[in-house]
């Protein structure tokens, strides 16, 4: 884990200048994770950021058969017409795709599995109240709950 004034990341390198500024990148192969000094001043981002980055490193390790699993529960809930999501990195993913892209697993499609599971372990296990990027309705956080006890155990998860 390192720090930086401020996360820059193009072609998957971080750069000094230009590219997307990120809170945080993670780098799986090299395992590397830098998140922007700024964070340190926000325990609670601090906390959201961090989880979300870490569970990058599971998501690759979690499996085909866990990760389709995942994925089917994003279908349905986008054929339910589920709106929102638990981070930006997944929502804005999740605003630029169709159920049909969804059900192909196009690179945005997977990309967005990966940000949504990401971005719900944050939720799940950062130990926040709330936060403004939460907008999945609680109708559908409750699946997402569950699927992590199945899968990941509950030992971690709030009650
Ligand atoms: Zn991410």
């Amino acid at each position: 884990m390192r720090y930086r004034r401020s996360v820059r990341v193009a072609g998957g390198k971080l750069v000094a200048s230009g590219g997307h500024e990120m809170h945080a990148a993670t780098f799986l192969r090299s395992r590397r994770m830098v998140f922007e000094s700024e964070l340190r001043l926000d325990p609670a981002e601090w906390r959201r950021i961090v989880v979300h980055e870490l569970f990058h490193f599971a998501w690759v390790r979690l499996g085909n058969h866990a990760r389709r699993g995942w994925h089917e529960l994003l279908c349905a809930e986008f054929a339910a017409g589920a709106k929102g999501e638990l981070g930006w990195s997944a929502e804005w993913r999740k605003e630029r795709l169709s159920l049909l892209r969804l059900s192909a697993r196009t690179r945005l499609a997977r990309d967005y599995a990966c940000e949504s599971f990401c971005d719900s372990a944050a939720w799940l296990y950062a130990g926040l109240d709330g936060h403004e990027e939460f907008t999945l309705p609680a109708r559908w956080r409750k699946p997402r709950r569950l699927w992590f006890i199945q899968h990941l155990g509950d030992r971690a998860v709030p009650l």
